[in-house]
């Protein structure tokens, strides 16, 4: 297998070569898939309902096998992780129905003795602002304080990686607030690696994460969210000026739309903010239109 795409190999926290999956008589989800997530960033996943990001989590902790292609965590085959590697990865899946019967202090007792490492500090802190009753059934508390509780406990070992999968979907304004500080204390204290989907743009745009579109089965695009408002642009113009332009540029166009009377327009990611000639016409998308655009 190549390793061509992959200069910092040896750094990835997390990296998927050439990954296709599809489900048994299902679709063809993940499509020759190449990615990586190096230490300390944060990467918000978007993508449409459907487009694949679950199975693409999934399948990047080793819980989902691929048809073809590799996928290392720390370095090593992600189906063949030691327990040491796993004590470094949280996760917050979609959803889980487990543990139902089980009180808050039950379920946080009962997984802090898988962990050598274990924040209790952090654990009551957050109990506590995050309001979530401690001796109740987990199956009586909201679908939001569930959720609460779900990132709790993936905070609580202090993990090297962090993966959560739609964490905020049950949250309120107020509770997302909350959860995306926590993430970024976390982040700023501890360098820790974050993925998480998302369908909730908005909340995005506190904090310069990097974005990753997920789209035909593919990261169609991955950057740090102030370069993607500065840098992805509509272009429109006749097709030969753009195409030369393009050329100029060294861009490809991550989608192209004919218009009337020989127009064109394009989506780039501008090398730079760039000299355009006066016949070319830019204009800046914002969040909103980049999702649009390019998932
Ligand atoms: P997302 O998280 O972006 O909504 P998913 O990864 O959940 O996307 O799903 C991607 C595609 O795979 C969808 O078409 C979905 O219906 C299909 N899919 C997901 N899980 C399964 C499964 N266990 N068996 C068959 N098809 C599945």
């Amino acid at each position: 297998m190549s390793t061509q795409h992959f200069p910092h190999s040896t750094t990835a926290m997390a990296r998927l070569d050439s990954v296709s999956l599809a489900y048994p008589k299902g679709p063809q989800v993940l499509r020759d898939l190449t990615w990586q997530l190096l230490p300390g960033q944060v990467v918000g996943l978007l993508g449409r309902n459907g487009s694949g990001k679950t199975t693409l989590l999934e399948a990047l902790l080793g819980l989902r096998d691929p048809q073809a292609g590799r996928i290392e965590l720390f370095g090593c085959p992600a189906a063949q992780l030691s327990d040491e590697a796993r004590a470094r990865i949280g996760y917050v899946p979609q959803s889980s129905d487990l543990f139902e019967t089980f009180t808050p202090t039950q379920l946080l007792a009962y997984f802090r003795s898988f962990y050598p490492r274990w924040n209790e500090s952090k654990v009551e802190g957050l109990m506590s602002r995050w309001d979530i009753p401690r001796d109740q059934p987990i199956r009586k508390l909201s679908g939001g304080q569930q959720q609460r509780l779900s990132i709790i406990r993936a905070l609580a070992h202090e993990p090297d990686l962090l993966v959560l999968d739609e964490p905020v979907s049950s949250l309120d304004p107020v509770g997302r607030r909350d959860f995306l500080r926590e993430l970024v204390d976390q982040v700023l204290d501890r360098g820790t690696t974050v993925v998480f989907s998302t369908h909730i743009l908005s909340d995005l745009e506190r904090v310069a994460f990097n974005l990753a579109f997920m789209s035909g089965g593919q990261i169609a695009l991955q950057a740090p969210l102030d370069e993607l408002l500065e840098q992805v642009q509509h272009l429109t113009g006749t097709s030969s000026e753009l195409s030369s332009l393009m050329q100029r540029l060294g861009v490809t166009p991550l989608k192209r739309t004919p218009l009337e009377g020989g127009q064109e327009r394009v989506l780039v990611k501008l090398p730079q903010p760039s000299a355009l000639p006066d016949r070319v016409q830019a204009s800046a998308l914002n969040l909103e239109d980049l999702f649009e655009a390019l998932t």
